[in-house]
């Protein structure tokens, strides 16, 4: 396997031309990147070898060209129009001479090895190991985002690897795990390199999910969705507001990604990280659960998270439980099967319940399963169907 670093990036561009970094050196600006003379050198290796031995740009999928070198990207609601040179919102995706390319293929800013209950997917093969990858980029600016210093970024600003879909899904056996999972940071943004180890991966035996913001058009979801198993969706709040303040996205198309997983019958979960006077009025709760109820089903398992202090919301305080246990409540009110909640190491609802006797099927405490209770997917008490994917 071979590794490089920013370090070693840079060096490579200076020695191999010194017209590729130009007096401002690499620019990166929040959105509409314009960046400096990089672009020049790498859009002059057509030959597919880029000059820093990276590996070569990917062209991307879902995106028109316009006119005067333009291009519309389609891959998630920003639907961003760029010009010749400059990247989008998520920072790794770039126009070069008219053509979109993805910043990001083959080159993971981080893979390693994690249960399956950190995504968390909690009704997903319980206990099993799974292969993290993550690039950097987001198309979110999430102000509590944990991972900022890899999602908050672009490429060539952290360290980053070199590894092809098939040398991942390769790592995968390697390592012995069950499944392939696309976290940390936003996967919608390196959407082809996702795809690419997706196909491969099922191909090859291995379960896939990825854990999202769910900020993606349908088109390119539901193409995803062939290679999925599982997903886990960040239902950040139920209030457009919260969506525009605090993470610089709208809830609808969040909503919308939602249906699309009903409707392609695609095994998902829930996530709602609860916020401290932003997302945790219980109006709101309730409205989100019955939201989830009524458009996806009471069997959808829902997590609430507890926040911690981070990054932009840093004077904010944790989470109370108690304000845990009541959206818990609200949500069993609601007819919710499924209730969780996260960052709550040891609490009791960190267990999976039996809708039907309403006994502990699965003990977990954080991360780790203690013991489980469901055998071909019933519980072994009363025979109830658990919804989930359990083989
Ligand atoms: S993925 Fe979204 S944020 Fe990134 S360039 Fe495309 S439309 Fe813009």
């Amino acid at each position: 396997m071979e590794r490089t670093n920013r370090k070693d990036f840079i060096r490579k561009l200076i020695l191999g031309g010194a017209s590729i970094v130009c007096a401002g050196g690499l620019l990166f600006r929040p959105n509409n990147i314009l960046l400096s003379g990089m672009f020049a050198s790498l859009s002059a290796t057509s030959s597919g070898k880029s000059v820093s031995g990276f590996s070569p740009l990917k062209e991307a999928m879902f995106y028109t060209a316009l006119e005067n070198n333009r291009v519309l990207c389609q891959l998630c609601p920003h639907q961003c129009v760029l010009a010749d040179r400059e990247s989008g919102l998520c920072r790794v995706r770039s126009n070069i001479s008219g053509k979109l390319y993805s910043m990001v293929y083959g080159k993971p800013c981080t893979y390693d090895i994690g249960p399956i209950e950190k995504a968390p997917l909690y009704h997903f093969i319980p206990g099993h190991r799974r292969l993290c990858i993550a690039t950097v980029g987001c198309n979110l600016r999430c102000k509590y985002c944990h991972n900022w210093h890899i999602s908050q970024t672009g490429p060539g600003r952290v360290r980053e690897y070199e590894m092809t879909p098939g040398q991942m899904v390769s790592e995968a056996f390697r390592r012995g795990v069950r499944s392939i999972s696309f976290t940390y940071t936003e996967p919608t943004v390196f959407y082809e390199y996702m795809y690419d180890i997706s196909r491969m991966a099922q191909r090859e035996g291995l379960k896939v999910s990825i854990v999202s913001n769910g900020y993606i058009n349908p088109a390119p979801f539901r193409k995803l969705l062939t290679y999925l198993d599982a997903v886990k969706i960040d239902l950040k709040a139920f209030d457009d507001e919260f969506y525009r303040d605090v993470t610089s996205a709208r809830l609808k198309p969040v909503l919308r990604t939602l249906k699309v997983l009903k409707e392609e019958n695609i095994f998902f979960e829930i996530v709602n990280l609860v916020v401290p006077t932003l997302n945790d009025d219980p109006d709101e709760v309730k409205r989100m659960c019955d939201w989830i109820v009524h458009e996806l089903g009471e069997h959808v398992p829902v997590h609430f998270s507890r926040f911690v202090p981070t990054y932009r919301l840093a004077n904010l305080s944790s989470t109370p439980v108690r304000t845990l246990e009541r959206a818990v409540d609200i949500a069993h009110n609601s007819g919710l099967q499924y209730v969780y909640i996260g960052n709550v190491p040891g609490h009791k609802y960190n267990s999976t319940y039996c809708p039907g006797c309403d006994k502990r099927l699965i003990h977990r405490s954080h991360f780790s399963v203690l013991s489980n209770h469901i055998a071909q997917a019933k519980c072994n008490h009363c025979g109830y169907e658990i919804h989930g994917i359990w083989e």
